[in-house]
């Protein structure tokens, strides 16, 4: 194992730092099988492939919920199914909070704010309140708008593109072979085919997913190598937090070793991708993690509030971006 840690770090430092080619899928089971005592190593040069191939810059985004809960959807880790017995009801918000939410954002520095919906895709009046919804953002507040609202048609596509949405998330949550065992009541290769759309149009793809799911390592690999395919500009990495209720409330969480292990290893696979801390970091890693995975290949941070569970305050992620030197990326920098 030794002489193998050995051999694909070596690899990785000339593939991947030199020449900005992203490690294959067995390459990247080979990172995740890697020793704890490699993890330093690991870390240091998924650091500086983040610094060579996407600056020192981290990019803040802030996320409001339009519609929570209550969705007809059977994702196993999510408490806003309606489909499971999670303490999370159905709430809508109305646009003065949505302008509110999004003046509050960015005056943390944050140049992104995403607007979600807890939906298998949007109809008629969720459409209609997020066109309000941007449009009184657009008058009051400078900032970026992204979307997450499900499963998209073409027209649906076209409409949010014409609103202005720069940015639009879809994850594919897990590895292909491994979604079944996540969601029955619709296919990896339906969400698929909206991040395709969501590219044809012009908007920014924004796709990852959860770890910790009970996949295996080579299935992590496999979601490795299938978001690398898919190339999307940002990819927010969340950590299952089991969450009451849910089919998965009673998965352990994952050690943060192999937590920051998939993180390096998916900035190796992508070396020029956004990649996002979301949710989940702090059960899984602690305080401590967050500055090791922002040494560890991450480049962009969700500040304040998750959807259905708390993260840590803005002000401490902007301390630790201020004592590690790292700029948050001004507005005018990503448009
Ligand atoms: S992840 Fe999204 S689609 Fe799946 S149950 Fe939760 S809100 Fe619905």
């Amino acid at each position: 194992m030794t002489q193998a840690a050995t051999d694909v770090l070596g690899l990785a430092r000339e593939q991947v730092l030199e020449r900005g080619e992203g490690l294959t899928q067995d390459q990247v089971l080979q990172v995740l099988q890697l020793p704890d005592d490699k993890l330093e190593e690991l870390l240091a040069l998924a650091h500086e492939v983040r610094m060579r191939w996407c600056g020192p810059e981290v990019e803040v985004e802030g996320i409001i919920s339009l519609k929570t809960g209550g969705c007809p959807e059977d994702c196993h880790f999510c408490s806003q199914s309606g489909l499971f017995a999670s303490p999370v009801r159905s709430a809508w918000l109305d646009v003065p909070s949505l302008v509110e939410a999004a003046k509050q954002t960015a005056k943390s520095g944050a140049t992104e704010f995403c607007i979600v919906a807890a939906v298998r895709g949007p109809d008629e009046r969720l459409l209609a309140q997020v066109a309000a919804g941007i449009e009184a953002i657009r008058n009051e507040v400078d900032i970026q708008i992204a979307c997450s609202l499900g499963m998209l048609t073409q027209e649906q596509v076209d409409r949010l593109s014409e609103m202005g949405v720069h940015r639009y998330n879809h994850n594919l949550e897990t590895a292909r072979s491994f979604f079944p065992n996540v969601v029955t009541t619709h296919t990896w290769e339906e969400r698929w085919g909206t991040l395709e759309m969501v590219r044809e149009a012009g908007m920014e793809v924004c796709c990852g997913g959860i770890l910790g799911m009970g996949e295996t390592l080579e299935q992590r690999a496999e979601f490795a190598a299938n978001l690398a395919e898919l190339n999307p500009h940002e990819v927010p990495l969340n950590f299952l937090n089991p969450r009451p209720g849910t089919p998965f409330g009673d998965l352990e969480v994952l050690p943060a070793s192999e937590a920051l292990k998939a993180v390096a290893a998916f900035r190796l696979a992508m070396p020029r991708t956004m990649l996002r801390f979301a949710g989940g970091r702090e059960i899984t890693l602690g305080d401590l993690g967050a500055k090791q995975g922002i040494l560890g290949g991450i480049n962009a941070v969700i500040v304040g509030n998750y959807l259905t569970t708390l993260g840590r305050p803005a002000e401490s992620d902007l301390e630790l971006l201020n004592d590690l030197q790292m700029p948050i990326k001004a507005l005018n920098a990503s448009i």
